[in-house]
């Protein structure tokens, strides 16, 4: 086997949240060109369907589930139905703005319902369908730099992801000895829907491209190519890590 073939995930399935748009969609094409079968879920439905479609028009395996992170019993009844997931990519993610001072309790459930608690039962329902099947597998979970370093106006996403940090190397212990690798994708600002808004601030822009070493923010498919590697046996003896796709912003 070349280290070119450790890259493909034929006959793998990978189960991806937040695969409507942004990142998790660049995600899910990725896997499925190094041949996994993909299931695209996300809140709403149109743009993981037609995501779906077009895998499948391209002769692969594809298929689309609407599925709401914070709904931990949903979404074990559906890994218990529609598993095992060789792959997990614990994608789906919100943000929103506010200084430390004007969180509110609803806002910080809001964020850590969505990022840290969804993502911690996901993880835990595919592992212990993994385990029940005594199968292995990766499970990739999009953190961010803000998981490493703190930011302006984002404690409570902050909070939110160094606590994914914490739980993957958790996990990662925990779960080594039945074969699944656990861990993170900490990405700099990329381009999507997300981060758009914050973007219309040109002070913002500037003082975040400023930050990022490379000089300029990151496309989805730039995170894709972390998740195929994480995904695959490219990264066998890759666990509890963080992988930074930064553009150098902590190296400083
Ligand atoms: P995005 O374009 O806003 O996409 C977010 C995705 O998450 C959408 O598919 C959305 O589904 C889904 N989602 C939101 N809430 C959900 C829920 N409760 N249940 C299921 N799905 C839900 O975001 P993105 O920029 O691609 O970010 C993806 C991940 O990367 C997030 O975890 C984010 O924190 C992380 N990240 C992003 C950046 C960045 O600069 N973009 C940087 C670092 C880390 P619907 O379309 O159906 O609403």
């Amino acid at each position: 086997m070349t280290i070119h073939d450790k890259f493909r995930l034929d006959g793998k399935s990978a189960l991806i949240t937040g695969a409507s748009r942004g990142i998790g969609l660049a995600a899910a094409k990725a896997l499925s060109e190094a041949g996994a079968d993909v299931t695209l879920t996300a809140l709403s439905s149109e743009e993981t369907s037609a995501a779906a479609a077009a895998i499948r028009a391209e002769g692969r395996k594809a298929t689309s589930h609407v599925l709401d992170v914070r709904e931990v019993k949903e979404f074990s009844q559906f890994v218990e139905a529609h598993g095992p997931f060789d792959v997990l990519v614990n994608n789906a993610g919100i943000n929103r703005l506010a200084h430390c001072l004007d969180v509110s309790p609803v806002y910080f459930d809001d964020v850590m319902s969505t990022n840290t608690r969804g993502s911690f039962f996901l993880a835990q329902a595919v592992a212990k369908d993994l385990v029940a099947r005594q199968r292995p597998g990766s499970i990739i979970t999009m953190s961010s730099q803000m998981g490493v370093v703190g930011g302006v106006q984002r404690a409570a996403y902050c909070a939110s992801k160094h606590a994914v940090e914490g739980y993957t190397k958790a996990m990662a212990i925990e779960l080594g000895p039945h074969g699944i690798r656990v861990n993170t994708i900490c990405p700099t600002f990329v381009e999507t829907e997300l981060t758009r808004p914050f973007f219309e601030d040109a002070d913002f822009k500037a003082s975040v491209l400023s930050k990022i070493k490379l000089g300029r923010i990151g496309l989805p498919d730039e995170v894709a190519g972390a998740v195929l590697y994480l995904a695959s046996d490219a990264s066998s003896l890759v666990t509890g890590s963080a992988l930074k796709v930064d553009g150098g912003w902590t190296a400083e």
